[in-house]
């Protein structure tokens, strides 16, 4: 097929996919970045390794310089491919040099050995280490110009430069693209270099930060960039964020220049897209499968801020982020400090003036607007954070420190406590930044450690589950205080108040019943201490009414006339609690009366079997109209049961 450029040109037979299995079934395909400051020969190093042109838009060739991303692609003698992205080097660029650098697996500073390092040499290396690029090396050019000495001088000049950052172990090897001297050892470094590359993973959520976006004659649509942490298949549907509504179904794919059903993480993948114009894709868009991934307007990070700053990064600095090809202005709100000193780290929050798509554990680089410079690098911590965070407080700093670490069993933690209690699926990869079976054993662990406790599939922190308790006893306390008379509060009315779904607030009334702390009648909750208490003048008013029902326990005051001396909640506090027993809509009796007549009944019928309802008016000198409700509600009791009469 034709190849679509921004995907490196058409690899030939014996593509790294089904190059033939000696040793490794699959020849790795690692995308490799070219960095240094202008004029030092990366395009033609690009040139001399590959025999392909980067620069090879008219443009390009015009200005005599890189000015987008170059991809070229070459087999390494081991069968691995390089995919290469020479990323240009003049300051003005330096926006596809993030680009490009936010989807690469390893790095080429290149720096010419007549010049040695040079400022851009070192914001190149600045932004390498801060995007934690460790798999780089140093290829030191155009050594035809120097002799020996001088090249061992640059040597250790670059040694000392490469020091502190995470390039100190890089190879540094001399090279000259004009005699090709060095050109093998260069080759076998590179060899070495994507043996010890990370493993492109497939994590199942594919995603790829879009750098290229254009219209081809014959394809329509067409967009390219490095895809990662999943394969994207033709006929997938896939979304375009962070344009929330933007979806698309992908028609065709190259990846590293060859049409392809399925794209693998880690190739530089060109997207064939159907029914969206390219300007609705610009660059920095994410390419990913629906429900995956959710923009972001702020983010929690850890920030490392570069050591030759003139100043500390301030509170409310005003920033521009980058993560892959996207950028966004933001503001800089620095927690636990006031600033964060040159050379040191600190926590942070990130407000994105537009929305940027990551996942816990990206890498963002920050610059300065004006005058444009790199200023440090982020590391994402929380992806969502609930809102803005209290600047100084002990636990929020604590937060950030838990979620420093990365280790999971305190990252779960801090995690689920903002979205506590709640399932374990809802605790997502994405946000925690490894995967679901890690996740699970960090709960375990947890769990058996008391700091963690399930409620039947629903997970709570023991400071939450506290806090949980606290809460509810406070609004248990001000109900029964309010409504001292009612036995407790509705269920439904509760979880209104602790805003918990229908089947959390089960499970949570199920354990807190258990643990003694509530306790539950039907469809109201109390507390345990909890009894309903009468006002003293309330005291008075019942006590005289208990008083006329015993004063004639057999022929008592109407509900009409109880509920008129004691009023009506009052009487039906005196029910619930069972002091007075309603035996009909008019009846009432008291418990001991209650009980008197019910007993009696048993004995009449034990001793003389059937009774009539003067037997019963007689044995306990009432009247019919009692007898006949009493005996009534004893047949709804299934106590008694009615034969004629
Ligand atoms: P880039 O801006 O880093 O991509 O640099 P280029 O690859 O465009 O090279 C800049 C200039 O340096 C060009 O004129 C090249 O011909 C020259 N150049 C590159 N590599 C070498 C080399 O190894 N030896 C010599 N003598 N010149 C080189």
């Amino acid at each position: 097929g034709r190849a679509i450029p921004g995907a490196a040109p058409g690899l030939a037979a014996g593509a790294a996919r089904q190059a033939p299995g000696r040793g490794r079934a699959v020849s790795r395909i690692v995308v490799v970045g070219t960095a240094g400051h202008v004029d030092h020969g990366k395009s033609t190093l690009v040139r001399a390794l590959t025999g392909t042109d980067p620069d090879r838009l008219s443009e390009e060739k015009r200005r005599g310089m890189t000015i987008d991303l170059g991809f070229a692609w070459m087999r390494l003698p081991g069968g691995d491919v390089l995919s290469l992205v020479d990323v240009p080097g003049h300051e003005d660029f330096i926006r596809n040099m993030l680009a490009g650098a936010g989807g690469v697996d390893a790095g080429i500073l290149v720096v010419a050995a007549d010049e040695g390092p040079m400022p851009q040499t070192r914001e190149h290396l600045a932004i390498l280490d801060l995007l934690g690029l460790r798999h780089c090396l140093v290829a030191l050019t155009k050594t035809d110009l120097v002799d020996a000495e001088w090249i061992a001088l640059v040597t250790e000049d670059l040694r000392a430069m490469l020091a502190p950052t995470c390039l100190a172990d890089a190879p540094i090897v001399p090279v000259s693209a004009e005699t090709g001297a060095g050109l093998d050892r260069l080759l076998a470094a590179l060899e070495q270099l994507v043996r010890q590359a990370p493993e492109p993973v497939d994590r199942g959520r594919p995603r790829l930060s879009v750098d290229r976006s254009f219209s081809l004659a014959g394809f329509g649509t067409v967009v390219t960039g490095t895809l990662r942490d999943g394969g994207l298949r033709v006929g997938d549907t896939v979304s375009l964020l962070p344009q929330e509504q933007l979806r698309s179904r992908i028609r065709g794919l190259h990846a590293h220049g060859q049409a392809t059903e399925e794209a693998r993480p880690g190739s530089r993948t060109a997207i064939n897209l159907v029914g969206v114009e390219p300007t609705a894709i610009p660059r920095g868009t994410l390419v990913s499968l629906p429900d995956q991934y959710a923009p972001t307007r702020l983010v929690d990070v850890r920030l490392r801020a570069l050591a030759d700053l003139p100043h500390p990064l301030a509170h409310d600095l005003r920033l521009q982020v980058y993560h892959g090809a996207a950028e966004t202005p933001a503001f800089l709100r620095v927690i636990g400090a006031q600033a964060i000193d040159p050379g040191s780290e600190g926590d942070a929050q990130l407000r994105l003036e537009r929305p940027l798509v990551l996942a816990a554990g990206d890498r963002l680089v920050l610059r300065l607007p004006s005058p444009e410079r790199t200023v440090g690098g982020a590391r994402v911590l929380d992806c969502h954070p609930p809102g803005r965070r209290r600047r100084f407080a002990d636990a929020v700093s604590a937060r950030f420190a838990d979620l420093a670490t990365g280790e999971p069993t305190a990252v779960v933690w801090q995690m689920l406590a903002e979205r506590e209690p709640c399932a374990a699926e809802r605790l997502r990869p994405v946000d925690l930044g490894f995967e679901a079976p890690e996740r699970d054993l960090a709960l375990e662990q947890l769990s058996r450690a008391g700091r963690v406790l399930s409620l039947e599939g629903h997970w709570a922190t023991d400071r939450g589950w506290a806090r949980l308790r606290r809460l509810t006893e406070l609004i248990l306390r001000r109900y029964h205080d309010r409504h001292p008379l009612r036995p407790g509060v509705p269920m439904e009315e509760l979880r209104g108040q602790l805003r918990l779904a229908p089947e959390v607030m089960a499970a949570v009334t199920r354990r807190a019943v258990e643990e003694g702390w509530l306790q539950r009648e039907g469809e109201l909750l109390h507390d345990p201490r909890h009894s309903v208490r009468f006002s003293s003048s309330q005291d008075e008013v019942v006590k005289q009414l208990l008083g006329r029902f015993r004063a004639q326990p057999f022929a008592p005051p109407s509900v009409k006339e109880a509920e008129a001396e004691a009023g009506a909640r009052v009487l039906e506090a005196l029910v619930k609690q069972g002091d007075l027993v309603l035996v009909s809509p008019e009846v009432l009796f008291d418990r001991q009366a209650y009980g008197e007549l019910r007993q009696g009944v048993v004995d009449l019928i034990q001793t003389h079997g059937p009774m009539t309802l003067a037997d019963m008016r007689d044995r306990f000198n009432t009247s019919r109209k009692f007898a006949q409700a009493i005996l009534e509600h004893f047949d709804r009791q299934r106590l008694t049961r009615r034969i004629g009469d």
